[in-house]
C-alpha cells in the first residue's frame, strides 16, 4: 500500500476515485518534473529540432507548394467561370491606376498641347529612357502599378499619344515645339 501526502492510498475509495486521484498525481508529477528539468528539456528539444530541421522544412515546403498549386487551380476555375466579371474588374483597376498615375505626374492634361481626354494620355519619360524603363517594369498597366508601388519616382510627365509619338519620330522634340528633322 502506498500513501501520498497522507491523503489517499491506492486501495481507498471507489475505482473511479482512485483513477481520478491517480491522474491528478501523474499531472503534478509531470509538472514538477518539467519545472525541475526545464533547461534539459529545452536542450533536448533543440537537439531534436536541429536533427530533424531539414526534414521538417522540406515537409513544410512541400505543403506550401501543394497548397500553392491548389490555390492556382481554384483561381483559374474562378476566372474561367467569371470571365466577364474578372475582365471588368481588371479594366476598372487599370483605369484607376492610370488616373492615379496621371494625377501624380501633374494631372490628366498633355503638357505639350493641352489634350485632356484620358484615353489619349500616357506618361512620357523625360530623359528619353522609356525603352530601358519599360524593360525593367513592363508597359501599360504593369507600368502604372510599378510606378504606384515605387511611390511615383520623378522623371515622367503627361503627354498625349500624338505628342509622345511626334517627339519620338522628330528627334526628341514634339513637332508642336519645333519642326525638326524627321528620322
Ligand atoms: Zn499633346
Ligand atoms: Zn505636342
Amino acid at each position: 500500500m502506498m500513501k501520498i501526502n497522507g491523503e489517499s492510498s491506492w486501495t481507498e475509495g471507489t475505482t473511479k476515485e482512485r483513477q481520478e486521484q491517480c491522474r491528478k498525481y501523474a499531472q503534478e508529477y509531470a509538472a514538477a518534473y518539467r519545472a525541475k528539468n526545464r533547461e534539459q528539456l529545452k536542450e533536448n528539444h533543440r537537439k531534436y529540432y536541429r536533427a530533424t530541421r531539414d526534414e521538417l522544412l522540406a515537409g513544410k515546403k512541400e505543403y506550401y507548394i501543394a497548397k500553392c498549386e491548389e490555390l492556382k487551380v481554384k483561381r483559374q476555375a474562378y476566372v474561367a467561370n467569371n470571365r466577364e466579371r474578372v475582365m471588368y474588374k481588371a479594366r476598372m483597376r487599370a483605369r484607376r491606376l492610370k488616373e492615379q498615375a496621371l494625377l501624380a505626374y501633374g494631372g490628366p492634361r498633355c503638357v505639350c498641347c493641352g489634350e485632356t481626354e484620358a484615353c489619349f494620355l500616357s506618361l512620357d519619360h523625360i530623359n528619353n529612357d522609356g525603352a530601358t524603363q519599360r524593360k525593367i517594369h513592363g508597359s501599360g498597366g504593369r507600368s502604372y502599378s510599378w510606378l504606384k508601388t515605387h511611390k511615383y519616382p520623378p522623371g515622367l510627365r503627361v503627354l498625349c499619344f500624338n505628342c509622345n509619338l511626334g517627339r519620338h519620330i522628330n528627334g526628341g522634340i514634339c513637332p508642336h515645339e519645333k519642326i525638326g528633322e524627321v528620322q
